[in-house]
């Protein structure tokens, strides 16, 4: 990765020097030439106007030259050097392009190598009007050297280099320094999955990394701590099946015992007979319950159009002698006729376990016990609440509620598997309908379910 992220560093500096160079030339050439063509210029009018006088002329050249730090020639109608700033060309013929174009009426120039040196090179006409026409009787040019505009091209260069130098090192620092926290982050979490994988469930990674590793390890604390909950409730799960089981195991086991000692009666066996049976049919639900658990996940819905109030009211009927044998009052307020789409006999078994626990876990101590199930529309929607005045759960339980096996300890002592409610859950899941459980402690619970119409 360092690698990877120091070759782009390279080359994007390497680009953007190289078109921040180049311009910064281009610039510096134009400059010269602009400077030397107004030179060029100047020398050309004031040389047609001194023409006679060649001794000034020369020496208003050569003071030129001097300001313009350039070598400066000036030729005649037959390109031959009239005037030269260096004085060694006096006399001899030049053919440049430069000087041809001037004689075509153009003012050019050119950039030349000359032993290692950069030279720009320029030329202008000498005109004179005679007779209506304009005549060239000569031609300026101008040499001079771009080692200034190279020099500070050179200046440039290395700024950007040195600059470039201390990014790229303060690049791969960086890198560096995140590489080794994303490298520590990672050896972490393997550490974590290792832990997780050897049965260590529930194990946390330390928080405090940012970003996106951050969250990585939040959801990894997340799905340990979900692991540790899920083997906590097996656990539990199977503890209470055993301890339940155990019970009828060791009641049958006496009764055999009880039947095997000394000589009994027809009728006194008949009795342990009946006993036996009636233990074994427990034995036999709980096994169901068992059987029903486990199909839980696999729970697949035949889903029609069916009118849920009287579903609803058909439950209550169902549960009513149970509700009535508890000493607790079903009060109804149904809307008729609300069509829905659902699993009829998935629905009543929702229906049952809600209304069962909330006679189930009435509270004694109250003298009109009560559970009021109400069905009303709402908009595109039908609510269904079952409210109790019973016992009620405490608020740190309220989360666990809908896990498989869980129950609240105080309330041991009233028969159940904690497994009613993950099957409601997993069947109003299945239909796609929401539903909350609000809980008070002492005061009662509301179960609101929330059914979409047709
Ligand atoms: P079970 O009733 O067989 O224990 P459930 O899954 O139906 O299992 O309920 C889980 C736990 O939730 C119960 O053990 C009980 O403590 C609590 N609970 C459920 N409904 C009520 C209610 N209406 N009032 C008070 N506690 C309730």
């Amino acid at each position: 990765m360092l690698i990877i992220y120091s070759m782009i560093i390279v080359l994007t500096f390497s680009v953007f020097g190289y078109i921040v160079l180049n311009n910064y030339k281009d610039k510096g050439i134009k400059r010269e030439e602009t400077r030397l063509f107004q030179t060029a210029n100047i020398i050309a009018d004031t040389y047609k106007r001194n023409m006679d006088d060649i001794i000034y002329a020369r020496r208003m050249v050569k003071t030129y030259a001097y300001q313009a730090n350039a070598r400066i020639l000036v030729v005649d109608k037959e390109k031959q050097v009239l005037i030269d700033s260096y004085n060694t060309y006096i006399g001899k013929t030049l053919d440049n392009r430069e000087i041809r174009n001037s004689f075509n009426g153009e003012s050019t120039f050119g950039t030349y190598t000359i032993q290692d040196e950069e030279v720009l090179q320029l030329s202008v006409p000498i005109t004179i009007n005679s007779n209506g026409k304009t005549e060239t009787i000569g031609a300026v040019l101008i040499s001079s050297s771009l080692n200034l505009v190279n020099d500070d091209v050179k200046d440039l260069r290395n700024d950007i280099l040195r600059v470039s130098i201390f990014a790229l090192l303060g690049a791969l620092i960086l890198t560096a320094i995140s590489a080794t926290t994303i490298t520590s982050s990672l050896k972490e979490l393997r550490k974590g999955i290792e832990k997780i994988s050897t049965g260590e469930l529930g194990y946390r990674i330390s928080k405090g990394k940012k970003g996106e590793v951050g969250k990585f390890i939040n959801t990894f604390n997340e799905m340990s701590r979900k692991l540790y909950n899920i083997e906590k409730n097996r656990k539990y799960f199977i503890n209470s099946i055993s301890h339940e089981l155990k019970t009828p195991l060791t009641s049958i086991k006496a009764l055999i015992d009880s039947l095997n000692i000394g000589t009994n009666t027809l009728d006194t066996y008949k009795e342990y007979l009946n006993d036996i049976k009636g233990e074994t049919e427990r034995m036999e639900a709980l096994v169901q319950y068992l059987t029903d658990s486990i199909k839980l996940e696999d729970i697949s819905l035949s889903i029609e159009i069916e009118n849920v109030s009287k579903i609803i009211e058909e439950t209550v009927k169902l549960i009513t002698p149970y509700a009535v044998k508890n000493g607790v009052e079903i009060k109804l307020d149904i809307t008729k006729n609300i069509m829905v789409r659902c699993d009829k006999n998935k629905i009543k078994e929702v229906l049952f376990n809600i209304i069962e626990n909330s006679v189930k876990y009435k509270d004694s101590d109250k003298i009109n016990n009560y559970v009021y199930v109400r069905l009303s529309k709402f908009k595109d929607e039908a609510i269904l609440t079952v409210e109790d005045n019973g016992i009620g759960i405490d608020k740190a339980d309220l989360a666990n509620i809908f896990n498989r096996g869980f129950r609240v300890l105080e309330n041991k002592r009233i028969e159940g598997h904690g497994i009613g409610l993950s099957i409601v859950k997993n069947i109003l899941d299945k239909h796609g309908w929401s539903f909350s459980l609000k809980s008070e402690l002492g005061k009662g619970s509301i179960f609101v379910v929330e059914i979409p119409i047709i």
